[in-house]
């Protein structure tokens, strides 16, 4: 596995994406999974329907435990919203990744998969209001040096306002960020922000939508960080997390490698989910293959798995499915002849009027994503299945971004050396203040099927990283066996 690792970025031989179709012919003949190669027959076989970080996690941890198994991923490349583009001699994610160190013991599993590949990364990020650069997460300092004295006096005294207010939970993510941040740093910052990134105004939103974004910024820090400067500096500002040396989806592949390559099928779309009596019994594949199954993960959008099902589900359940709402992205990657846009991983633009919401280098993530000289940005453009961005053509969808960021001053005409663009479908699960309850009731209709897990973001509806999906599939492989050693018993 580390010599596999080393020798990663050599065995790329086409421009295309970085997948494991495109390695040395050494490298993908890997016959076995590591770790089944001495195991005896397996138990039991599992279906794993998606390829993307919960499938693959699946499949991994399955293997380790010496399951038989097989992914079917409808792409022709394994990874899903978590790939690693490659054009020439430069890299890019499938949107701004960084894997996060929450969970020590999934962090230690994937540094001993990637060896020295997981590297430390270190890159702040900024908000860019204007011609204003703001860090981000927001520090009172620099907000005091950005915006002004006043400005400033002005949010502290809606932040005070807003903390001294009873306590209560936030419902929706409005609500949280006016607490945590006062009404007009709210307002600047992530209410905008949110409205473009999610397509629905913040007061509809669930508070589970923030993710980590709204921690750190606290009334203590913002008045110890004001009087005491840098040196107070807190938690929030922190800029360090991992990141595979060739971009997020090598951890993909690396899984998919100790997936075993010959257990997974891609190109292979499910198309029906055959059931009888509580199980399911068959899948379709490519509307013409029928294959017999004992065990079913679907990482599968729940809709998408639900619309699925032969016999149908109840009308009830299919409007249901019909109502869950997911966000795509479209990613416009530019390749700059100059060594750097900013000193910053990512650039957020919260601004109303400016089409897209964040921008990234890779090459701030791991120096190996660009050549020395020369740098990428990538624009995450995000948008419903129903906008015009997100069926407008390459061109001008290169020429609206582009130009946008030469008004901003970001870059030059001059220095773009070429472009590309790329679709993301189900980048978000929409996470409304309806959606939760749907979810639940859609959720609570699959456990009917007793030899049916889900895993995933999409699958279960939730907004969930990388390090929380590789987490929950080792839980629910470790569920999974239990149950496994237990019919091996009777
Ligand atoms: C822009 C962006 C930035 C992100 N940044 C971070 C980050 O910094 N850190 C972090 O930890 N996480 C980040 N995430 C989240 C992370 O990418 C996801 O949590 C993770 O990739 C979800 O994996 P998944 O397997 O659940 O879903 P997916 O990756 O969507 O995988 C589902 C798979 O199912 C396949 N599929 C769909 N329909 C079918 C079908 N009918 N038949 C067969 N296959 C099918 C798809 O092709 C896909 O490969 C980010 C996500 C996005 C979109």
């Amino acid at each position: 596995m580390a010599l596999y690792c080393a020798n990663w970025r050599k065995s790329i031989k086409t421009t295309d994406s970085v997948t494991l179709q495109n390695r040395d012919s050494n490298l993908t003949t890997v016959a076995h999974s590591p770790f089944s190669a001495s195991s005896p027959q397996p138990a039991e076989h599992w279906s794993i329907l998606g390829a993307g970080a919960a499938g693959l996690s699946v499949g991994y941890f399955a293997a380790k435990h010496g399951m038989g198994l097989t992914l079917f991923e409808a792409g022709s490349e394994v990874g899903g919203s978590a790939r690693t583009i490659r054009s020439g001699e430069f890299f890019f994610d499938t949107g701004a990744h960084r894997f996060h160190d929450k969970d020590p013991e999934v962090t230690h599993e994937m540094k001993g998969l990637l060896g020295g590949d997981l590297l430390e990364a270190n890159a702040p990020s900024q908000i860019v209001c204007g011609r204003r650069r703001i860090d981000f997460p927001l520090s009172p300092l620099n907000l005091l040096t950005t915006l002004g004295p006043l400005a400033v006096a002005e949010a502290a005294w809606d932040l005070l306002r807003a903390r001294l207010a009873p306590a209560r939970t936030f419902e929706t993510f409005a609500d949280l960020a006016v607490s945590r941040y006062g009404y007009s740093i709210a307002k600047t910052f992530l209410l905008d922000y949110s409205a473009k990134l999610w397509g629905v105004p913040p007061e509809e939103l669930g508070s589970s939508v923030s993710g980590q974004r709204l921690k750190g910024l606290n009334l203590r820090t913002f008045f110890l960080e004001t009087m005491r400067g840098r040196r107070a500096k807190t938690e929030h500002l922190d800029g360090g997390f991992y990141y595979p040396r060739y971009g997020i989806g090598q951890l993909m592949d690396a899984l998919a490698q100790a997936c075993g390559q010959k257990n997974i099928r891609t190109r292979s779309r499910l198309t029906r989910v055959f059931h009888s009596d509580g199980r399911i019994t068959h899948i379709q594949i490519n509307d013409r293959e029928k294959l017999a199954v004992s065990r079913v993960i679907s990482s599968l959008p729940l809709n998408v798995f639900l619309q699925s099902l032969d016999p149908p589900p109840p009308p009830e359940i299919l409007d249901m499915s019909r109502s869950l709402n997911f966000r795509h992205i479209v990613l416009v990657a530019l390749f700059l002849n100059r060594p750097q846009v900013s000193a910053n991983a990512s650039l957020y633009f919260p601004e109303p009027d400016v089409p897209f919401t964040r921008a990234y280098e890779p090459k701030h993530r791991s120096p190996a994503m660009s050549p020395s000289r020369q740098t990428s940005l990538v624009i995450e453009i995000p948008c419903g299945a129903n906008d015009s961005v997100w069926q407008a053509d390459r061109d001008s969808l290169v020429q609206m971004v582009t130009r946008r960021l030469i008004e901003m001053n970001l870059i030059q005409e001059k220095e773009i050396l070429s472009a590309e663009t790329h679709f993301l479908p189900y980048a978000y699960p929409v996470l409304d203040l309806n959606s939760a309850a749907t979810a639940q009731k859609l959720l609570n209709y699959l456990t009917g099927f007793s030899n049916l897990k889900l895993a995933g973001r999409c699958a279960l509806f939730r907004y969930v990283s990388i390090h929380d999906v590789i987490r929950d599939s080792r839980l629910l492989v470790e569920e999974l066996m239990e149950a496994v050693k237990l019919a091996a018993l009777n």
